[in-house]
């Protein structure tokens, strides 16, 4: 380390604490940081961002910079529109119908409506309330761990197993064939028969069904390995009992799982409602639901909709250069290719390290779920919580996730490369192999 780069890591140092202070007292207690260090971060390019202590940090996180951090086509949408024209949403304007249009151009025919909002629990909120207003019903189904957001209503839908119980709420087991209840290769058969129990649940409370919502890949569940049949078997099912399909694409939306441009396409079954946010405008906040407008028709029957910053031209212009970008850039192919090296060399860890139980994932959203015990498969939580940790030390930041806190999740900004990729798994052996040395998995 030369001094300027001492002198850099010390006043960071002081910077870091000052900030912890400031943030705690302006702030509250509720807000929450990542890692035992808690980075403080000013600038970003690419996959990579650089600290207040002048290191660069590969990011290895982060979904919101979909197409990487400060892309220069995104700034330079934003600031063109920025000092133009930017205004709430009650105005002519052709940017929110241009970016309509392309956005409707990634769905099939029968989707022909899309609404805008700021976040994607706001997005949800509308679904909802769309889905009650074209079934006449109240229950909604979700699934135990999932997160839908933080409004009042996404975050009673976003519970752990003993969390919110209301009753027009009814919760089904993750159908993980790796861990837990559905554990085995008849997890959709399973997954179904709980849902049709949590449909009887809602129709006796009094609140039959208006939606069953779902994160297309489960990721707050850990992204477990989807048996490919478990939504054929439940979504006719939730229709029968009038109830409508609420696909959440916030995560894998806009290409990241490589293999196709929304996680819904991967189940084989199209949704009624789909609802979209973070990564749609590489920051910027605006979020969409797409649905058609026969299922939007008891909902405008019933009330209007308006929105101050949804859909607003900065937005849109944001938005449009994202999609733009991702096609241009090919940024699907090389999150299908780029994910699959990854994955290898994961695999190939995975070989080396007991405490790697499986690796899971699709595209450039990966998760490695570490066990106590392959046998068991009894989750790790410690050693994720050190690994994060570990690989933060070594300028490399990624996440934990899953009901347990044990699987390492992998969200990288789409540009992420196969030269990422390498600098990520060497640290990650390092790490991995100082915690086997250290005796702590
Ligand atoms: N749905 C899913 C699947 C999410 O992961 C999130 C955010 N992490 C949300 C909804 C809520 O989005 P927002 O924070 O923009 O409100």
């Amino acid at each position: 380390m030369n001094e300027e780069r001492v002198l850099n890591a010390l006043n960071a140092l002081d910077d870091t604490e000052a900030l912890l202070e400031r943030r705690e007292r302006l702030l509250g207690k509720a807000y929450r940081l990542f890692y035992d260090r808690p980075v403080h971060i000013v600038s970003g390019e690419g996959a990579w961002l650089t600290g207040a202590d002048g290191q660069r940090y590969l990011d290895s996180y982060n979904n919101v910079p979909h197409v990487g951090h400060c892309h220069p086509r995104v700034v330079e949408a934003i600031s063109r529109q920025a000092a133009t024209l930017n205004t709430h949403t009650r105005y002519l304007h052709e940017a929110v119908l241009d970016y309509a249009e392309l956005l409707l151009a990634r769905f099939p025919a029968a989707f022909d409506i899309a609404m805008f909002s700021c976040t994607g629990s706001e997005a949800n909120e509308l679904a909802l309330r769309i889905a009650r207003a074209a079934s006449g019903g109240s229950g909604v189904i979700a699934v135990y761990d999932a997160y839908h957001g933080n409004s009042q209503a996404t975050a009673e839908l976003s519970c752990g197993v003993g969390g919110a119980h209301a009753d027009h709420l009814a919760f089904v087991p993750c159908p993980d064939p790796y861990r837990g209840e559905h554990r085995g290769d008849d997890a959709g058969e399973r997954f179904a028969k709980a849902v049709e129990g949590a449909i009887a649940t809602l129709q006796e409370r009094g609140h039959p069904p208006a939606a069953f919502i779902i994160d297309t890949i489960l990721s707050s569940n850990g992204l477990p390995n989807i048996p490919s049949d478990w939504l054929g078997h439940v979504v006719p099912r939730i229709r029968a009992a009038g109830g409508l399909f609420i696909a959440d694409e916030v995560q894998p939306g806009f290409g990241r799982m490589g293999d196709a441009f929304w996680g819904w396409e991967r189940l084989g079954v199209q949704p009624d409602i789909v609802t979209m946010g973070k990564p749609m405008a590489n920051g910027h906040p605006v979020s969409a639901v797409v649905t058609s407008a026969e299922v939007l028709d008891a909902f405008q029957q019933q009330s209007g909709y308006f929105n101050t910053f949804g859909g607003n031209p900065v937005s849109c212009a944001a938005a449009r250069a994202v999609l733009e970008v991702i096609e241009e850039e090919g940024l699907q192919q090389h999150a299908l290719a780029v994910g699959a090296y990854l994955r290898r060399g994961l695999r190939a860890l995975q070989d080396r390290y007991p405490l790697i139980g499986e690796v899971r994932g699709s595209g450039l959203f990966n998760a490695v779920d570490l066990v106590e015990d392959r046998e068991t498969r009894a989750p790790d939580r410690d050693a994720a919580t050190r690994v994060v940790n570990g690989l933060r030390d070594r300028r490399v930041l990624i996440g934990a996730s899953g009901p347990h806190g044990n699987v390492l999740k992998l969200r990288s900004p789409l540009v992420f490369g196969r030269s990422e990729a390498d600098f990520l798994l060497e640290r990650l052996d390092t790490v991995l192999a100082e915690l086997a040395g250290s005796g702590q998995t």
